[in-house]
């Protein structure tokens, strides 16, 4: 079985469009104001936000079949602004799954500090976290809503295609 971690925002649940839809609201730019973002993170109410965030290309159904698959020791990595914040992710998934191993990272730290990497694949939207990923040997995989064109890394639309991939 590989090792394979999975991101939660942007990849399970798509909790950043409501979150910039807030950030619009409070005239906050998500790309220079990367503190205030920070900050609206940490006083978002996540049990509300997980709510209203959609799930991604049927990514609940996806994880199930992926566990059914026994090709991976699955375990969701995800980065948390609060503790009020993991507390909601880890309740969420603790309702839909059992016996799932979540591991939530402070955000000023990165995932390759929270776990093995060397052969794991992370399956992640964020192209920055994928290039730590990969400089510490592991296997970076891109998850976006639509196939992305001439990406870096290994790209899925769907968690089922790792399936297939590995
Ligand atoms: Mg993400």
């Amino acid at each position: 079985m590989k090792n394979l971690y999975i991101d939660f925002d942007g990849v399970i649940l798509d909790t950043i469009t409501p979150v910039y839809n807030l950030a619009k609201k409070l005239n906050i730019d998500v790309k220079t104001q990367t503190k205030e973002v920070g900050l609206l993170y940490s006083k978002i109410d996540w049990e509300t936000l997980i709510e209203e965030s959609p799930a991604l290309n049927d990514s609940l159904d996806a994880i199930e079949k992926l566990r059914q698959s026994k090709k991976f020791n699955i375990s969701i990595l995800t980065h948390i602004n609060s503790l009020k914040e993991a507390k909601s992710k880890i309740e969420f998934l603790n309702s839909i799954f059992d016996d799932l191993t979540i591991i939530p990272v402070p955000k000023s730290c990165s995932k390759t500090m929270m776990t093995q990497t060397k052969g794991a694949i992370l399956v992640d939207d964020y192209s920055g976290n994928l290039k730590e990923w990969e400089e510490k040997e592991g296997i970076g995989v891109k998850f976006t809503k639509d196939k992305e064109d001439n990406c870096k890394y290994i790209n899925i639309t769907s968690l089922e295609e790792l399936i297939n991939l590995f």
